[in-house]
Order: C-alpha cells, then structure tokens, then sequence
C-alpha cells in the first residue's frame, strides 16, 4: 500500500470550522476521507455534516477516534484549550494519534505542545498555513510544517489534498517560524514598495513606468510584481477592487504581533518589523482592519 493510500484509511478529526477551517475540511471530504468535525458555532457544524461530514459535540468526541486531528483555531490560547483542557486532545486520544495544528500561533506555545504531545505519546505537526481563504477553497494552500520527520511524512498525504505546496521547516515550532518571518518580510515590503509610488508621483513619475522598470529590475518583489498596491499594473490585485480582501489588515497585524514577540523573546534585532507592525497598527486604528493590507498605501501618502 502506497502512503497516499494508508492515508485514506485515516479516521480524521477537525477542529476549528471557520473561514479556513471549513474549506479545508470540504476538500477532505470530497477527497473521500471521513471526517468528524467540532466548533463552537453551530452553522459551521451544519455546513459540515450538509459536506458529508460528521459532527460531534465536543473536543473528546472528535479526538478519541481520531487517527489524525487537524486544529485551524484563532491562535494560540485556543489551541491551548483544546490540546490540554479537561477532555482535550491530550487527554482522550489513542497514544499514536497525529496532531496537526494549522493554525497561526505564538512559536514559544507551539513548541511547548509538542513537547507535551511527545510526552503523552503523540506525533504533533505545526503546520500554518499561506494562501488565505481562495486558497483553502481551492486546495491550494502551502503549508509551512515544523516536526520531526515521521509526523512530517505522515501528514503530507494528508496535506496534499488541502495544498499544493508542503515544506518541511524543520523542528517542531519551525512552520511557525518560517510563517512569521515570511509575513514580516511580506509587510516590509509592502511598505517600501507603497513608498516608492507615492515618491514617484511626488516626483511625477508615472506609476506605469515605475512599475514597467522596477518589476523588471533590481526592486522586483512580489509585493510590487504581483501585488501591486497603485491600480492599473497588475489588473488581479486588490488595489484594483478598492482593497478588497485579500489579506485583510487584522490578519496582517496578527502575524506581525507574533513575529514581534517571538523577536523580543529570541532577541533578534528586527527594527524595520517593529516599525511594520506600528505603522500596520495605526492604520487598523483608524477604521480598517478588514480592508486588504495592500491598502496601507493610502495611510502612508497621507500621514505626516
Ligand atoms: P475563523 O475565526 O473564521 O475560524 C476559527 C474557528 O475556530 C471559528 O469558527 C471558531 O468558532 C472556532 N473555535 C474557536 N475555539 C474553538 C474551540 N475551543 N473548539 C472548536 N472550535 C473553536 O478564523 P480563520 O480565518 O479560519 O483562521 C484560522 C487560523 O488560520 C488563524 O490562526 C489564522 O491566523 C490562520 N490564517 C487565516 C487566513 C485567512 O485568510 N483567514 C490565512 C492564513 C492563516
């Protein structure tokens, strides 16, 4: 039996049925797994079991069947809670069992679950995700794991049905790591880019041009290549929709929080992160957490 096939015949637990979580889950299902599935909301649950997925009424009763457990959770206290509370996962799954958390957490709290994890016998994968909502619908998402290298190639069939690119990071708390470093590096360059063309129109530069020699040139970035934050250039982009998410200013925001703890806590000097996540803060302030990070282009042409 190959390993995709082995796959198949995994009794699948998930928890955590929102915006990402209940994609994910869709195209298991489709794929042929069978899938028992918990959230706190019940419309979530009836979207699953209306998929052909099965519902249970609590963490317990996802975990204790489950050969593999997937968490998509909105950070890292819930997924606390649901690893070791009362009747978590620790608690009343099958010694053996794989636990993957693709949720975006803090890397100090995904390393300590998987030491827990390792202590009660569990193989546990950190694996976050990029690719957003369009990208868990379309079973497109890259998923970025941290975990030793069993955990790692007992989830990649499994991920493969969710995503089209799965990398090993390394370690367990890796996926996190290699998560928020590519976000911080994502919003720097946003930034510089967003600078460039309201220096360009200052200077009366027209932004086609700039766009034609930079993404060309020495400057090219995907924030400015495929991305572009000015309309016109890149037709798919969100500054062509009124910035329309995309990849809203909360979620941004969050990430670059976590990179700016886990940069204090490791005592790595990022000084351009911090004054990202500030400059991605005051614009979240004044009203627009859901609108797509691309359009902090605006706040910066404007702010003095
Ligand atoms: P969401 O809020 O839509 O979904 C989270 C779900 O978890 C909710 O439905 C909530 O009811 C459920 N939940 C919370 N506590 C629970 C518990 N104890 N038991 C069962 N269910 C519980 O969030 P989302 O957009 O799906 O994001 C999930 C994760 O994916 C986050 O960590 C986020 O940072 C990450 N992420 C999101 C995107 C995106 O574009 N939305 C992109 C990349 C990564």
């Amino acid at each position: 039996m190959t390993s995709a096939e082995q796959a198949m015949e995994f009794k699948l637990g998930f928890i955590g049925l929102g915006n990402m979580g209940g994609p994910m889950a869709s195209n298991l299902i489709k794929a042929g797994h069978a899938v028992t599935g918990f959230d706190l909301q019940a419309q979530n649950l009836a979207i699953l079991t209306a998929q052909g997925g099965k519902k249970a009424n609590d963490v317990g009763n996802v975990a204790r069947d489950a050969d593999v457990i997937i968490l998509m959770l909105p950070a890292g206290e819930f997924v606390r809670d649901v690893l070791c509370g009362k009747e978590g996962v620790f608690a009343v799954a099958k010694p053996g069992t794989l636990i993957i958390d693709c949720s975006t957490i803090d890397v100090a709290t995904a390393r300590e679950m998987a030491r827990e994890a390792e202590k009660h016998g569990f193989l546990m994968l950190d694996a976050p995700v990029s690719g957003g909502v369009m990208g868990a619908q379309a079973g497109s998402l890259t998923f970025m794991c941290g975990g030793d290298q069993k955990a790692f190639a007992t989830a990649k069939p499994v991920l493969e049905i969710m995503g089209a690119n799965i990398i090993h990071a390394g370690g367990p708390g890796n996926g996190q790591a290699a998560k928020l470093c590519n976000n911080m590096l994502l919003a720097i360059s946003m930034i510089g880019v967003s600078e460039a063309f309201n220096l360009a129109d200052a200077l009366g530069l027209e932004r086609q041009k700039l766009f034609d020699i930079s993404s060309t040139a020495s400057g090219q970035c995907w924030s400015l290549n495929t991305y572009c934050p000015v309309p016109g250039p890149v037709p798919a982009s969100p500054a062509n929709n009124d910035y329309k998410p995309g990849f809203s200013v909360a979620m941004m925001l969050k990430d670059l929080k976590l990179a700016q703890e886990a940069a204090r806590k490791s005592d790595a000097n990022t000084p351009l992160g911090q004054h990202a996540r500030d400059l991605y803060q005051a614009f979240e302030e004044l009203g627009n957490s859901e609108v797509d990070f691309s359009g902090i282009i605006k706040f910066l042409r404007t702010k003095k």
